[in-house]
């Protein structure tokens, strides 16, 4: 089955076929011709079955299809879908999947989430976009404050309910439910369905199709996979002795942030080992090039972000190394799949600190397995070392140790306003 086959029209396909995707996965060869139908879907999927495609595709295809016959009437673009989803990377995700789908499209789309100030969320919202990814606390905070409103939505998707259940998102939920117009098509995903998302769905959904898939978790059991526990200043020093004592051909290495990867790179090429980072800010020539080069054997490591290492298809990819362990397990499981294709044996190492210790554990439940320890490294409790950098210092710009500080005499220290946790 092919994406053409499923209806899917060539400005989408071509931005697919760039993106390297040859075929549909079981969500979308299930989902894509239901909702390209205009019907409801009930999805029971969880994130790394391919899902975000799966609704984003129909959605932008509706858009892209609706705005071309509707050329003479073009005033300031209104929220037509919404897309509902738990946390904030999520978000940042499926809006990143909306640009990348739909990059020849024209359809605009943008990402709201709370921790952060609004205000160039609210420019972006003014402006006019056709596609609104958000989370709901801030999505409720900014239709009470007229920034948004909802009464234009024709699609709207609700992402991991079971996650904002049990976030306690329910009464948010709720209030967005009631601010959506009735006659729209509403997409409706899980990972798992007990009665409270049966019960919610049903509030939401007319008559729904529903599909299931689950996802290929025994990834887990092809790759060899051990755990180094770390300090976060460690790590790099630990990458780099491992590239340098363990046989290791081409290396994938994630990390959390593009700052992140390019910092790696930079200390990698201190320490002479060929490395190339790849990421979102990168151009799209750039990011040819190093993914060129990796696969030629030239550069022997790539550095890169979760979402830029989607579509990188290199067969012969003999490590994965998880500098930073994702905080969603199925990541995990999606990234260490980049080893070990085709019966080829792949090993994943990942770097854990002592923040993260709470990831790996979601994860070992994910995988239903305990992954090895490796405790014997010389970076386990590493500190940088704090004299020789100041040695490094001309001796009047070196800093000055503080006294220690006394509670009588000091001012006391104002406290930090409380900061609202990311909804
Ligand atoms: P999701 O479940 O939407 O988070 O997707 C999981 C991963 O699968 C992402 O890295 C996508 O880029 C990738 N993906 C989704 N659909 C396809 C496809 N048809 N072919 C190859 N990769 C895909």
């Amino acid at each position: 089955m092919t994406f053409q086959q499923l209806g899917v029209i060539d400005p989408i396909l071509r931005a697919l076929t760039a993106e390297g995707y040859t075929n549909p996965t079981p969500i979308q060869e299930q989902s894509i011709p239901i909702l390209l139908h205009g019907k409801d879907l009930l999805g029971c999927a969880q994130t790394g079955t391919g899902k975000t495609a799966a609704f984003a595709i129909p959605i932008l295809q509706h858009l892209y299809l609706k705005r071309q016959s509707n050329k003479t009437h073009r005033g300031k673009r209104k929220i037509k879908a919404l897309i509902v989803t738990p946390t904030r990377e999520l978000a940042i995700q499926i809006g990143e999947s909306f640009s990348i789908y739909g990059e020849h499209t024209g359809i605009k789309n943008t990402v709201i989430f709370g921790g952060v100030k609004q205000g160039a969320q609210t420019k972006i919202l003014d402006q006019g976009v056709d596609v609104l990814v958000a989370t709901p606390g801030r999505l409720l905070d900014l239709i009470g404050q007229g920034f948004i409103s909802l009464k234009g939505v024709e699609y709207s998707v609700l992402d991991e309910a079971d996650r904002m259940l049990d976030m306690g998102f329910i009464h948010d939920i709720r209030k967005l439910i009631a601010l959506l117009p009735v006659k729209r098509q509403s997409l409706f995903f899980s990972a798992t369905m007990p009665p409270d998302i049966i019960a919610l769905s049903r509030k939401i959904l007319g008559n729904p199709e529903k599909v299931s898939v689950t996802p290929d978790q025994t990834t887990a059991e092809k790759v060899e996979q051990a755990v180094y526990f770390v300090s976060k200043p460690g790590k790099t020093k630990l990458l780099i002795h491992l590239l340098k004592t363990i046989s290791m051909d081409s290396v994938l290495v994630f990390s959390r942030t593009k700052h992140g990867a390019n910092k790696i790179v930079k200390l990698l090429d201190r320490a002479g080992i060929s490395a190339e980072a790849i990421h979102s800010n990168k151009s799209q020539t750039a990011r040819q090039r190093a993914l060129g080069n990796f696969k030629s054997g030239e550069t022997k490591v790539l550095v890169a972000t979760d979402i830029a290492a989607r579509g990188i298809d290199v067969d012969e990819l003999s490590h994965v190394v998880n500098y930073d362990l994702p905080n969603i397990s199925e990541t995990y499981v999606h990234r260490i799949g980049r080893t070990g294709r085709a019966g080829a044996s792949g090993t994943a190492l990942s770097f854990c600190n002592e923040e993260e210790k709470a990831y790996l554990r979601d994860i070992e439940k994910l995988i239903k397995q305990k992954i090895n320890v490796i405790s014997e490294h010389p970076f386990l409790n590493y500190k940088p070392d704090e004299t020789a950098k100041n040695a490094a210092v001309p001796y009047g710009l070196r800093k000055k140790s503080r006294p220690a500080k006394t509670s009588g005499g000091n001012r006391p220290r104002r406290r930090r306003p409380y900061k609202r946790r990311d909804t």
